[in-house]
């Protein structure tokens, strides 16, 4: 593989010249106060050679990044039987979008946007006997890094303010397509929507969908058909009403988070993640999609 720190070196110059950095969510008061001249930049390649610049080592909340994690846990312990509770179309609409459209008879439309992650969460809480301790050392396992957790402070200000994600839960159970008291549920969601990362730490949970199903350590967690599955679903729903526009302009699977961060994947070939905070109109890191977009052009290194 080439040597990718030149060209990230060349990306955080770059993001340091742009003056619209995009717009810090506020929407959750806890995220409300990041700096958002914050840029950092981490590429894991398919031999475990990592490249960072910029805040690479700074945490930040994953948010709706968490949502692959929690699909790819629930997907590796019930199957196929998944896509009973859940679909795979794009839904073309912002992730917190509220409609019976989204929705036939209560199976959200895909498993990337918050209906269809709290649906999945709904199929962990069943399946799991401890399931926030259970999803965390999970994340952590495949990480390899036992330091990685939740934020509760985030979690709460969540559930304080989530009154979307409210009227999501109790619409999907009306149609009884959740297990658990809603309560439960949400519990669930925000705090794995809290879990704290590096640029560093998210590219080797990442790294997974990058390389077959196997993380750095080499232990598998996913089988070959399951990936190919998971990437096809981020490709397509990955980044809300934004996913063409993604692949358009950057062409990998990948996923992002109202934090501010960004997972990208080339498989067999390299894993990248992005944070800052700045968010364009759609909900996604206005600087990371231009970093991520000068990365693919630059190297050609894209899925296309
Ligand atoms: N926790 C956020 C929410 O449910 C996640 C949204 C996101 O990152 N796009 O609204």
């Amino acid at each position: 593989m080439q040597n990718f720190q030149p060209i990230i070196n060349d990306i955080v110059n770059e993001t340091k010249r742009q003056k619209d950095k995009g717009k810090v969510a506020s929407y959750i008061p806890e995220l409300s106060n990041i700096d958002p001249n914050k840029f950092g930049i981490c590429i894991l390649d398919t031999n475990g050679i990592e490249y960072s610049a910029g805040d690479s080592n700074e945490q930040f909340s994953i948010q709706s990044i968490s949502k692959v994690m929690s699909l790819s846990m629930a997907f590796s312990m019930i199957g196929e039987g998944l896509w009973k509770r859940v679909g795979v179309e794009p839904s073309g609409d912002p992730f917190n979008h509220l409609s019976l459209l989204e929705m036939e008879n209560g199976i959200p439309r895909n498993p990337l946007i918050n209906a269809g992650a709290i649906v999945i969460s709904d199929i962990l809480i069943s399946n799991l006997k401890n399931p926030k301790s259970d999803f965390l050392k999970y994340v952590q396992g495949i990480a390899n890094d036992s330091s990685i957790s939740y934020d509760e402070k985030v979690a709460a200000s969540e559930k304080r303010t989530g009154f979307r994600n409210y009227a999501a839960a109790y619409l999907i159970k009306s149609f009884g397509n959740l297990k658990n008291d809603v309560e439960t549920v949400l519990d669930f969601y925000f705090h794995a929507c809290s879990i704290r990362m590096s640029c560093k730490q998210l590219v080797k949970v990442f790294y997974i969908f990058m390389n077959r199903g196997n993380c750095l350590q080499n232990d598998n967690y996913l089988k070959l058909p399951q990936v190919k599955r998971i990437n096809a679903i981020m490709l397509t729903c990955g980044f809300y009403d934004e996913a063409g526009e993604f692949a358009f302009e950057v062409g990998l699977p990948g996923k992002s988070g109202v934090g501010g961060g960004i997972v990208a994947l080339l498989p067999n070939k390299f894993c990248v993640s992005t944070w800052s905070p700045g968010l364009n109109r759609k909900g996604n890191s206005k600087l990371g999609m231009l970093a991520l977009e000068k990365l693919t052009t630059d190297t050609g290194l894209s899925i296309f």
